[in-house]
């Protein structure tokens, strides 16, 4: 089976969708899945619960693509339509299935919930599908095939499209089809906008083969560069886009946070691990999202202390030892006030690095010299502190995040610019 460019279709159905109650994130998710293994995904198709909406779009979609993925709908509730619609479409009748009954009864036997006959109707299913067990749920996968295109019915709920697609849907589509090879490598940039990096990479762009996309993806401060290509050949794809990988780091390489696709957090986190040392944070502004984003991390005990999430001025006095008469002569978004935190933090929770954060993140709250927006982050170690003050504009959630995003930037460059202490300097 030689390689073939294998195009598929993502459906999302619910009104919660349309209406932005849920996000979608199935479709994300499964995105990514796909390309990891090389299929295309060309369309991601939103529809609410609506017969003749998801009727139109599995046809106009099943004319387009080789795999049709479908979430949402399966719901045991009346606004849940999708089952007798598939029925209906792929011209089936209802029957059930003893596996999944067996398999739904187990599930309430383990809950001890009473069952209901509508938690039994999960068992049935269109004769004419290939049924995929769902081992977190009730609701199985269903599997259909017509006019050589695939497509693959899955509940809404995230944790149980995903067991789905892992356990079975994956599996049986490489079994299908042999897809090209998609290979993606992602450089991590920081301090200089997606115009001036296009700028610099003008004659870079125009040298790629066509079959390599350059792609800007930016936030806020840092810029995303991922070289994406797609073709036959595994190795020499992997060869080729190395070769323009190099060339992108040297071009960029004083801006270069890292030659990957990882988080700042994560690289944080790399960088502390390999030198065997610590950070602590003291957050004002932030209200604790600094000391989230690190902790979304695994293995994050090794290298993080803790925080002190200082919002009053009490606070900021009786736990980091701010002066009272400093708050009151410098007020508590300010330079000697971040500092003070931010010592106070390094030396409570004893970190080799530290993180303060004060500012006004608004709406309101703003006083003449201090807009909305006016944020002070500082970082430490041991010897030095850096603070720098920053003037954003936007709404609370997305100052929140920048402060969070630049105080990062901040400890790595601190990180960078301190020395590791000689561990065996006493041996
Ligand atoms: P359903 O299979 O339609 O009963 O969906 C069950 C639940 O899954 C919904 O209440 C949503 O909260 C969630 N859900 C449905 N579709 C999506 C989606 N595309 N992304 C994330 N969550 C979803
Ligand atoms: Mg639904």
């Amino acid at each position: 089976m030689s390689a073939t460019k294998v195009l598929c279709s993502i459906i999302t159905i619910g009104d919660e969708l349309l209406i932005g109650q849920t996000i979608d994130t199935n479709s994300a998710w499964m995105a990514q899945e796909l390309n990891k293994v090389g299929i295309w995904v060309h369309r991601r198709v939103a529809v609410g619960d609506d017969a003749d909406a998801i009727w139109n779009c599995l046809t106009e979609e099943g004319s387009k693509s080789n795999i049709v993925l479908i979430t949402g709908g399966l719901g045991p509730t009346a606004d849940d339509i999708t089952k007798p619609l598939l029925c209906r479409f792929f011209e089936g009748k209802m029957v059930v299935h003893e596996p999944t009954l067996q398999h739904v009864k187990d599930i309430f036997t383990f809950l001890k919930r009473p069952i209901l006959e509508r938690n039994l109707q999960q068992a049935t299913v269109p004769d004419n599908c290939i049924v995929l067990h769902n081992p977190k749920g009730t609701a199985p996968g269903m599997w259909f095939e017509k006019n050589q295109v695939i497509y693959v019915s899955m509940p809404g709920v995230p944790m149980e499209m995903k067991s789905i697609m892992q356990t079975s849907v994956l599996e049986k589509l490489l079994q299908k089809f042999s897809p090209e090879t998609i290979v993606h490598k992602t450089i991590l940039t920081a301090g200089m906008g997606e115009s001036f990096i296009a700028e610099r990479l003008i004659s870079f762009e125009n040298n790629l083969p066509a079959h390599i996309k350059l792609a800007y993806l930016p936030n806020y401060s840092f810029v995303r560069l991922r070289l994406t290509a797609m073709a036959d050949d595994k190795l020499f794809l992997e060869n080729e886009i190395t070769g323009y990988h190099e060339q992108l780091k040297e071009l960029v390489k004083d801006i270069m946070v890292i030659d990957q696709d990882h988080t700042i957090e994560k690289v944080i986190a790399d960088l502390l691990v390999s030198r065997n040392q610590t950070v602590s944070t003291a957050e004002s502004c932030t209200g604790g999202y600094i000391a989230h984003c690190i902790t979304s991390m695994a293995g994050s005990s090794s290298y993080y202390n803790g925080s002190v999430i200082a919002y009053a001025y009490e606070a900021k006095e009786d736990l980091l030892g701010v002066p009272h008469h400093d708050l009151l002569q410098y007020g508590a978004v300010s330079e000697v006030i971040v500092t003070h935190m931010v010592k106070g933090v390094l030396e409570k929770l004893k970190t080799d690095f530290a993180i303060a954060t004060t500012g006004i993140m608004g709406p309101g709250g703003e006083t003449a010299d201090k807009p909305v927006g006016t944020v002070w982050i500082a970082v430490a170690n041991k010897t030095t502190v850096t603070a720098k003050k920053f003037h954003f504009r936007y709404n609370r959630e997305k100052n929140i995040e920048l402060t969070t995003l630049n105080a990062f930037e901040m400890l790595r460059q601190l990180i960078l610019n301190t020395v590791v202490p000689d561990q065996h300097a006493e041996d």
